[in-house]
């Protein structure tokens, strides 16, 4: 497998081969130990010495389900530490037919001029991007499109990434050339905006897939696999089903929905924007619920969203979005949740970390809660780089500063996603001590917490901390967990599989402590960049603001969180 390596100081593109220690590191694990191994912890996240890097997974290349997800890791400028995020779509799977591992993005242009770079299986080229300058994400794919096919896999910076906000994302496209797969959190597209690359563009779809050292072994261990994820009434029914909504109806039923701002955590118009409500809809006006971001994967947790004319508003309309530019801005209508999120893929913004700043800033009375064109005109700004949009755009924790509110759900800088950790706590834990911020993928499903004790929160929460890190370094869609965690004939067939692709055998331990050894990787990291034991906290209004209706605090003592990263 080899290694692009892009220095936009000197425009200069170089091959390497992969370092054999690296071999069976996917992923998360791939993209933190090269920022860890490469970038300087202390260094600006935006100038020349920090690195962004595209890995892909154990298994991109193949067609073993839900694998082909790719990370980027980096130093975050929204949480001064080390971040992975990773976004579904087929260009991992593209780039492993391709060979190639990893992209490191480095060193910092010499002057004004956008670029992109182009994969093939040719090789890799850094052209000029001027006329994408300024594009949202869908035109910029647009145009990519025009000149190099459908077929091609893009990752995009919109406006936002141009600017270099803190809440930009880098979007990707899925099978159909849609940019509606997002590295969503910390920032990360402000780094690529750094670094003035406009887009990677990889056309490797008509490339072979990559074959395993033991077919035989391989397909049936494939097999198994995809059966042990469609077993699982959870990856099996309710996401295809409904995809990731289905969430809305049962986070607030628990009273933890964010609401308003994190004022509630429940939602008078709930029944509006639910899953339930979702499907049903979209199955009147011909949309599509049960979509694969990524060719083979058998889970189909996406969807493409139509409008009530046919016309196609989103993709990839996911819970947390609806939750953040819905119930906590007040908005009841999902035509219109889905069109800001239709805004915010193509402005390059995260939804969460938006959804959050905007909320705070109806909380000040700046924008009115519940008022769809106040939050539409809001991401319009961003998107211009007005001054409220350039606010907006660094995030919750900014906005909050600048209106002077205190009630910021926030970790580590990054805004909490849509589980309000009063109402379910382990969760609350895993957002603090999670080196990304405040990530609700970072552990198990909130539906672990909420069908737990009180008392087995913190444990639940250490014990699947390191087993979804050690998932994360596969590649596999964190969705894959439901199964993985729970069917030891899933894990058995994943374990086969590595050893089919790998020809090494490991043990189910073996396999969960590639957990901790990227935990230890990215903390010790985060120490280096200044980082103590107080920024592993829930904000203080968490600790004293009762939640709405059920009227609880966030009570998990310092010392259980503490202890949770002892191991
Ligand atoms: S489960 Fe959903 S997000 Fe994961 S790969 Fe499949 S369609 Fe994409």
């Amino acid at each position: 497998m080899n290694v692009y390596r892009i220095d936009v100081s000197g425009r200069t593109v170089k091959k390497e081969k992969l370092p054999q220690s690296y071999r069976l590191l996917g992923a998360r694990g791939l993209v933190s130990s090269i920022i860890a191994a490469e970038v300087d912890p202390t260094c600006d996240p935006l100038g020349p010495k920090n690195k962004l890097v595209f890995g892909t997974g154990l298994f991109a290349g193949t067609s073993v389900s839900s694998s082909s997800r790719t990370s980027v890791g980096t130093k975050s400028p929204l949480t001064g530490g080390i971040k992975e995020s990773s976004a579904g779509g087929p260009a991992g799977l593209y780039l492993g037919k391709l060979g190639i591992k990893a992209i490191i993005i480095e060193g910092a242009p010499q002057d004004d001029q956008w670029h992109y770079l182009k994969i093939d299986k040719d090789g890799a080229a850094l052209l000029p991007a001027g006329e994408l300058a300024g594009l949202g994400c869908y035109d910029a794919c647009k145009k990519l499109q025009k000149k190099y096919g459908n077929k091609c896999s893009i990752f995009v910076i919109g406006q936002a990434g141009e600017h270099k906000m803190f809440a930009a994302n880098i979007a990707a496209t899925d099978k159909e050339g849609v940019p509606t797969r997002q590295f969503g959190r910390g920032g990360v597209g402000a780094v690529m905006g750094a670094k003035k690359i406009k887009a990677v563009v990889i056309d490797g779809a008509d490339v072979g897939y990559v074959q395993p050292l033991d077919k035989e072994a391989v397909k049936n261990a494939s097999k198994k696999f995809a059966q042990g994820l469609l077993k699982n009434p959870v990856s099996g029914n309710a996401l295809p089903k409904y995809g990731t909504a289905v969430l809305v109806n049962i986070i607030n039923n628990v009273g933890a929905l964010p609401t308003r701002n994190f004022s509630a955590g429940t939602f008078e118009e709930v029944n509006q924007i639910s899953g339930e409500a979702m499907t049903e809809l979209q199955t009147k006006r011909g949309g599509k619920v049960g979509h694969a971001c990524t060719p083979g994967c058998v889970i189909r947790c996406s969807n493409i969203y139509l409008d009530k004319d046919g016309n196609e508003i989103t993709g990839g309309f996911e819970y947390e979005s609806i939750c953040l530019l819905g119930s906590n801005l007040g908005i009841g209508n999902l035509d219109d949740i889905a069109h800001l999120n239709r805004l915010c893929d193509d402005y390059g913004l995260d939804t969460i970390e938006v959804g959050a700043a905007i909320g705070i800033a109806m909380e000040a009375g700046i924008l009115l809660f519940g008022s769809f064109a106040a939050a539409k005109e809001a991401i319009h700004s961003i998107a211009r780089g007005d001054v409220l949009g350039r606010v907006l755009g660094q995030g919750a924790k900014v906005t909050g500063q600048v209106f002077g509110i205190n009630r910021i759900p926030v970790v580590k800088g990054q805004a909490m996603a849509a589980y309000d950790p009063r109402g379910i706590k382990g969760m609350g834990a895993i957002y603090a001590v999670t080196p990304m911020g405040a990530d609700h993928t970072a552990g198990p499903s909130c539906t672990t917490f909420i069908k737990a004790k009180p008392e087995e929160q913190v444990s639940l929460a250490k014990e699947y901390h390191i087993k979804a890190t050690a998932l994360d370094n596969t590649g596999l869609c964190r969705f894959c967990s439901y199964s993985v965690f729970n069917d030891p004939d899933t894990l058995h067939a994943l374990l086969e599989l590595i050893k089919g692709y790998y020809n090494i055998e490991i043990t189910t331990d073996d396999f969960w402590n590639w957990g901790k050894k990227i935990l230890h990787i990215e903390l010790d990291f985060n120490k280096k960049a200044g980082f103590t034991v107080e920024a592993n906290r829930i904000p203080e209004f968490m600790h004293t603001e009762e939640l709405r209706p059920n009227e609880v605090v966030f009570d998990i003592p310092n010392e259980e969180l503490d202890n949770i990263l002892k191991f």
